[in-house]
């Protein structure tokens, strides 16, 4: 029996007719079982302007955006010359949109709930397309085997967090076996949705933006895979954002602690949940790009065969600093537990943290600070600072936290940039701290010199 491997191609990978093309022609190749496909690029940004728009302007401007969503996939499904059958599948799901755009409309009300729904149709309507790209691919290559769409949300069950749903892991394996079951016998190839997910009450729900590694990691776990590829418009994984530095190289091989790290604290390639699935079944994952496939890509792994010092750097914008003092925390007990009562009261993650005496400083995402009740709760029992337009920048590797010399090494390099704040000591794996959002990208690009480009040796 052939391996069983998960495939994720990204909404850039679904750009159009060629690269879906492209992208069926890698799946082919690979050997891929089962397929999660992003909404087409653009589309998930564009399903929220027209829920806003929609719920707060006239009908006419819902209208426009309703059509250039259609046009854009009506054009996809004219060139890659789809079935009647498939364009009926289409045209149902327009009609969908625009029935719940204009339930939005009607009712001046666009909840997170309707939100989830709205954006759901980006990954089915590019379901529908590259399924039929598969089964040309399939078809051009004489394969016995079919393309068969399939809807995720069979077998993706989730939480009620609409807009961040957390899936269940043990209902979907029972699911994955109950409906995907004959997957191993290799005679379909399953063309599904990521970032999509239902409730036990059949309401549909969304995993967050860049969702969709994380639906395809899930499933891997579900279907106990193989190997889980992750197809995107970069090859691997580099050693930073190759948008932020032209420099960056790709990595070969990287530990699954590494890459959550370097997930976590920012690099957009995979969305930071991804690599908890492939952790717990110890499933290896193969990063690559589906525009040049015979590039080499990333693996990344359980054990990898080099551990060096400062193997890549991420930088996380937009992130706010929230130091709280109060004198009551001198020589008390429970302050951090009140604290972190609050943030888990409202459901805001901490990155990163340092504490004094008497007062504790944490970094959020901004987004954090919308939520007006948490810093009023906060503010009950401590005094309340908010510094913001601050970048987290983290350096992954190994012994990070072992090593004499290292942080010198840093702050030399970026001697004229004002630091923050610093957090060492609690991963050998990171070493993280705040600059302003401004000098973010250049404190990137000189970390990247002196410690990728001019290399680590002597220090590790
Ligand atoms: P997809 O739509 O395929 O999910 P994303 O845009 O979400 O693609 O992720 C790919 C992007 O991640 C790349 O284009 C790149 O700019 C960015 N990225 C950030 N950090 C890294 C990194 N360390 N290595 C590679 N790409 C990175
Ligand atoms: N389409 C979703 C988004 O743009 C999920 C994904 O592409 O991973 O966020
Ligand atoms: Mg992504």
């Amino acid at each position: 029996m052939g391996k069983l491997i998960v495939s994720k191609f990204g909404g850039t990978s679904m750009g159009d007719a060629a690269c879906m093309l492209r992208s069926a022609e890698v799946s082919f190749r690979q050997g891929s079982s089962l397929i999660a496909v992003s909404a087409t690029s653009g589309t998930t940004n564009d399903l929220i302007v027209l829920g806003k728009t929609a719920e707060t302007k006239p009908w006419p401007e819902a209208e426009v955006i309703l059509a250039k969503i259609e046009q854009k996939h009506v054009k996809i499904s004219d060139d890659l010359k789809i079935s009647a059958h498939a364009m009926e599948r289409l045209k149902v799901l327009f009609e969908e949109m625009n029935s719940l755009a204009k339930g939005i409309h009607l009712l001046r009300d666009c909840s997170v709930k309707a939100m989830d729904t709205l954006m759901s149709l980006g990954e089915r309507m590019s379901s529908v397309l590259f399924a039929e790209a598969m089964a040309q691919v399939l078809a051009k290559h004489n394969s016995k085997k079919v393309a068969e769409l399939f809807d995720v949300r069979t077998v993706l069950r989730t939480d009620d967090s609409f807009g961040r749903a957390k899936p269940l892991t043990s209902e979907v394996a029972s699911l994955c076996s109950q409906y995907l079951g004959s997957l191993r016998d290799g005679k379909t190839v399953v063309v599904t949705q990521g970032y999509i997910g239902m409730t036990d009450e059949g309401m549909t729900t969304t995993l967050g933006r860049g969702g969709s590694d994380y639906s395809a990691a899930v499933l891997a776990e579900g279907l106990s895979a193989d190997v889980l590829e992750i197809w995107t418009d970069v090859a691997g994984i580099a050693t930073t954002d190759p948008r932020l530095c032209p420099k960056a190289k790709p990595i070969k091989e990287i530990s699954f602690k590494e890459a959550s790290e370097l997930a976590t604290f920012g690099a957009k390639v995979l969305h930071p949940a991804t690599l908890l699935p492939a952790v717990r079944k110890n499933i290896p994952v193969f990063v690559g790009s589906s525009f040049d496939a015979e590039a080499r890509g990333t693996w990344v792994r359980k054990d990898v065969e080099d551990h060096p010092l400062i193997r890549a750097m991420a930088l996380r914008k937009k992130q706010v600093l929230v130091t709280l003092s109060t004198p009551e925390m001198l020589y008390a007990h429970g302050f951090l537990f009140q604290l972190f009562k609050i943030f888990n009261d409202h459901k805001v993650s901490i990155d990163a943290i340092t504490t004094s005496e008497i007062s504790v400083s944490v970094t959020l995402d901004d987004s954090a600070l919308l939520n007006k009740k948490l810093i009023a709760d906060l503010s009950q029992f401590a005094d309340v600072q908010v510094e913001e337009n601050l970048a987290l920048i983290s350096l992954i590797g190994n012994n990070i936290n072992h090593t004499a010399g290292l942080a010198k090494h840093i702050f030399e390099a970026i001697s004229d940039i004002n630091v923050r704040m610093i957090c060492l000591g609690a991963s050998k794996h990171n070493f993280c701290f705040l600059v302003s959002d401004e000098q973010g990208p250049e404190a990137i690009r000189r970390l990247h010199e002196c410690f990728i480009e001019a290399g680590t040796e002597e220090m590790a």
